[in-house]
């Protein structure tokens, strides 16, 4: 415990000497730069040195291991830096995939070699990744993927297109799930690979959506050659590797938008949003049915917010998550619609304008967080793929 005050009596002067003054008090969703990789911008300048600063210490990855570029903290240090941060309104240095998805996957299943390579990169934010899951003709269905890979000498040769890699046009490189073996079972003959997306025939299309933005993108393949060292695990075992890794996408997915985070940061918080929307009486927001209902999914969020502290302290002591990320996902999702829903509602029209005058930055942001919601009970698995999963693999209900 002494030991425990001294490191937080370190950290709080640490961070306070060196978080640049102007990224103090922004909120993960207001950053733009901090996903890092070669084309990274900075929406302050602060973050670019707010990166190299954490990167250089490995406290992107605080309990990650110091030979792999991480801060080598124990879960209980980690614990105490998040803290300290939240308590400065430090924001996270680095968000995105890497930290999020392959890298947790890499330490579990990467070899020595694959390790050394890539979690370095991934601490020092100068590698973005991307997810090639995704296919035309396999979402729900992953397993019936079909991008080909054929074996040549010490290579893959790639072919075949993934759909809706979230900003593949902003990556450097991505974790694929590619057919190696056709006429195995689906699911024992599929490789997880790491594909570095400057290598040639790799191509990439990004999807214009009704707002403008191009979230996601088409990712081809054209006789793409991969090392064959870029197998994670063993060739035709990449299922295993990919649904681990779902665990800790569905779990990032539910703490990302679960937490409330999309009505945070510079914009308030629900209820100082509805009083100014829709004033009040005494302090108090005047209508009684809107009080309860904002109340209530306040209380829900609280308590989301607490169990998936639970489950990040399990996931710093080393636990993989499993299937309870499905659960997660389902509820954090759920509460991030009902949030983005009740933010239109207190807006009223003001909240469906798009563009122009006649709307303020935060009444046009409403709407869009709000349409944006709308996919979260698809990404990373739909809510019935999750049910499926909860009544399976939680439950044990029969097929
Ligand atoms: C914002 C966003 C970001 C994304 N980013 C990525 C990314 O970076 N990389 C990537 O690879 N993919 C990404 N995806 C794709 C996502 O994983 C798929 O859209 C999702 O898995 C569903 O697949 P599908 O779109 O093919 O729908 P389908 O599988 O065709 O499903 C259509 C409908 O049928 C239902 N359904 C299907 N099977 C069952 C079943 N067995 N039981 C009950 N209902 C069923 C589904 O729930 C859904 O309602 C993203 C999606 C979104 C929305």
């Amino acid at each position: 415990m002494a030991d425990l005050d001294g490191f937080r009596r370190e950290t709080h002067d640490w961070l306070t000497q060196n978080a640049p003054p102007d990224i103090l008090g922004l909120a993960a969703n207001d950053l733009e730069g901090n996903w890092g990789g070669r084309k990274a911008t900075y929406a302050v300048p602060g973050l670019e040195t707010w990166l190299q600063r954490m990167g250089e210490r490995g406290w992107t990855a605080p309990t990650w291991p110091k030979e792999y570029g991480g801060g080598g903290l124990s879960p209980a240090e980690a614990k105490v830096l998040a803290q300290e941060m939240a308590k400065l309104r430090i924001p996270p240095a680095l968000i995105g995939f890497g930290l999020t998805m392959i890298g947790p996957t890499l330490l579990q299943f990467g070899n020595e070699e694959q390790k050394r390579e890539h979690l370095p990169r991934i601490c020092r934010g100068e590698i973005r990744w991307c997810q090639g899951y995704s296919e035309p003709g396999a979402g729900s269905d992953l397993a019936s993927l079909q991008t080909r890979a054929v074996r040549d000498g010490d290579h893959f040769v790639i072919h075949g297109t993934k759909i809706w890699t979230s900003y593949a046009d902003k990556s450097d490189w991505i974790f694929a799930l590619v057919r190696s073996n056709p006429t195995a079972k689906k699911q024992e003959g599929i490789t997880f690979l790491l594909i570095d997306m400057a290598t040639p025939g790799v191509s990439v299309r990004p999807i214009l959506l009704i707002s403008g933005k191009s979230p996601f993108c088409e990712t081809h393949f054209e006789n793409v050659r991969v090392p064959k060292r870029n197998v994670v695990h063993k060739v035709n075992a990449g299922w295993t590797v990919a649904k681990a890794l779902l665990g800790h996408e569905r779990t990032m997915v539910a703490e990302a938008f679960g937490s409330g985070g999309g009505a945070g940061g510079k914009r308030g918080t629900l209820g100082e949003r509805a009083k100014h929307h829709l004033g009040s009486e005494n302090g108090r927001l005047a209508d009684p049915i809107l009080r309860d209902q904002l109340a209530q999914l306040e209380m829900d969020t609280r308590a989301f917010a607490l169990t998936m502290q639970r489950a990040k302290d399990a996931g710093r002591a080393g636990h993989q998550p499993g299937p309870e990320s499905s659960i997660f996902k389902v509820y954090g999702t759920e509460v991030n619609m009902r949030r983005q829903e009740l933010l239109v509602r207190i807006a009223g029209p003001q909240s469906l304008g798009w563009e122009g005058p006649g709307f303020d930055p935060e009444e046009l942001a409403t709407t869009r967080d709000w349409l944006r919601s709308r996919g979260n009970s698809i990404e990373g698995g739909t809510s019935e793929v999750q049910r499926n999963v909860i009544a399976k693999r939680v439950l044990g209900l029969p097929d």
